[in-house]
């Protein structure tokens, strides 16, 4: 059998090639470290973590990314044990000696019988004859690479600014305050006139507003970004906020064509949009609310807007560099370009978000592979996994509008609960009692968590 080629030996590309391999398929693992560097990278060694050493919580029953743990482990991921083989103390978190992680997962793959590693750029996509192909080079992609990718995938646009609006939970909006209504109740292809949520200010609250973001703490470009450009000329909300107190209200806060529907007769002096982020309609992001505040400062300034005070964050606002495909509609459910189905892409340069997504990613593109390879083709978990909610989530979960917005509007985002569908049935009290605020989110998580679990172990039986 021909080996399948597997480019970039970070967190996803080391995990496909172990899935592979222990498949008992030969992979030939191209990494380019040390022989071209990247911006972020410091060492030649496998996996290596570019930033933190967390992997965020290891809470399997309350967390989503806690339950990508426990799948992970599950389908016997690599980058999971080397993970709990060099734990550091970080309370519910999983946190790792970042040179143990690496140098423990460079060794299992050198040490593979199936896995030979070579240390080279790969510049070119690799035709159909050499077989199959996973490219998994991550978001800082070799300048060479990246210009191949938009060459055979006609893209024009991979690597940019990105300037991030953040995604709010969409059970968390008090509609007691925002509205439903499109801008002047305009009814789209697909659209029902009220198909965003509306948030009002007053003036004076408006003004509260401009001032907090003009005084917020902001994120510093790195030296090794300053050369990108902003995506589609579009600026963070208090860069706009800073070039003038009006600029907002004529741009993203727009009041004109909309009516609060609790008090008709009283005109908002500006509004923020919300737009429905998944098919599902269990997040929103906010329109034009790009941002580069600090973490901290943000949630706080976002929840000055009326109606989103107890605003839960399925993913804040940033700027940085990033590169990713447009997947929604380049890729197929089996990760394969649709135009080239011998190439599959993993990891962050598919538009997810985070080490364990990049690895889960890999981990699945890894066995849809090795299965191909064996002429037992498999389908991805089921939706209900925090697995195959991010593979949906990349190939086809977004909201594909007919304007052709759906795969623009498409960005990478961390797993969450709200990319999982919701529960058939809303779980009850213990004691009978009536469920409410926070208690009711945390049984909701806890349920969908094991139902998660359950639907991923059944799954990977079967593969
Ligand atoms: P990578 O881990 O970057 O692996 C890609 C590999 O491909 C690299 O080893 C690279 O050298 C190689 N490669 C690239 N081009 C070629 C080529 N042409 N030929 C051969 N090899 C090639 N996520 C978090 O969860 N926490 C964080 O703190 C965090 N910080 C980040 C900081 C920065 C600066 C960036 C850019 C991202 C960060 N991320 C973070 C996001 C993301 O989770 C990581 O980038 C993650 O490493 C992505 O995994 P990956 O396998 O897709 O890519």
């Amino acid at each position: 059998k021909q080996p399948i080629h597997v480019v970039g030996g970070g967190l996803a590309g080391s995990e496909a090639a172990w899935q592979i391999a222990e498949k008992g398929i030969k992979v030939v693992l191209h990494e380019m470290r040390p022989t071209r560097e990247t911006d972020a990278h410091k060492t030649d060694g496998l996996a290596e973590l570019v930033c933190s050493n967390s992997f965020r919580s290891d809470d399997a029953e309350n967390n989503a990314v806690g339950l990508l743990h426990a799948e992970l482990r599950a389908a016997g991921s690599l980058i999971m044990k080397c993970a709990d083989a060099n734990k550091v103390p970080a309370g519910g978190a999983l946190a790792v000696d970042r040179d143990g992680f690496s140098h423990a997962v460079q060794s299992a793959l050198e040490t593979h019988e199936n896995i030979e590693i070579i240390r080279e750029e790969i510049t070119q996509i690799p035709p159909a004859e050499d077989g199959q192909v996973i490219m998994a080079t991550g978001p800082l992609t070799s300048p060479a690479l990246s210009e191949e990718i938009l060459r055979v995938t006609g893209e024009n646009s991979l690597a940019f600014f990105d300037a991030i609006a953040p995604i709010i939970h969409t059970e968390s909006i008090n509609m007691d305050v925002a509205w439903f209504q499109s801008r002047y109740d305009k009814v789209g292809p697909g659209g029902t006139g009220k198909d965003y949520i509306n948030c009002p200010m007053d003036k004076e609250q408006y003004e509260a507003f401009i001032d907090a973001l003009i005084g917020g703490e902001k994120t510093s470009f790195k030296e090794w970004e300053e050369n990108t450009p902003y995506f589609d000329g579009c600026l963070p909300i208090e860069i706009m906020a800073e070039r003038g107190r009006e600029t907002l209200r004529h741009g993203p806060m727009k009041p004109m064509g909309l009516t609060n529907a609790h008090q008709p007769d009283i005109k908002a002096y500006a509004v923020v949009q919300l737009r429905q982020d998944n098919a599902l309609g269990t997040l929103y992001n906010m329109v034009g609310f790009q941002t580069k505040l600090k973490y901290g400062a943000q949630s706080e300034v976002l929840r000055m807007i009326p109606g989103l005070e107890e605003a839960q964050f399925a993913r804040l606002g940033g700027l940085h560099r990033n590169t990713f495909l447009n997947s929604p509609r380049l890729l197929d459910d089996q990760m394969r370009l649709k135009a080239l189905p011998h190439i599959r892409f993993a990891g962050q340069i598919t538009g997810c978000e985070g080490y364990v997504e990049s690895t889960a990613v890999g981990c699945m593109t890894g066995l849809f592979a090795a299965h191909q390879a064996l002429g037992t083709d498999i389908a991805p978990p089921p939706v209900t996994t925090a697995c195959g909610a991010i593979v949906n989530h990349i190939t086809g979960g977004h909201i594909d509008r007919e304007d052709g917005s759906g795969p623009r509007s498409f960005q990478p985002m961390n797993i969450n609960f709200g990319l999982l569908p919701p529960l058939d049935e809303m779980p009850k009290h213990p004691e009978g009692k009536r469920l409410r605020g926070k208690e009711k989110t945390r049984l909701k998580k806890q349920v969908m968590a094991k139902r998660g679990l359950d639907d991923f172990k059944a799954w990977v039986a079967t593969v």
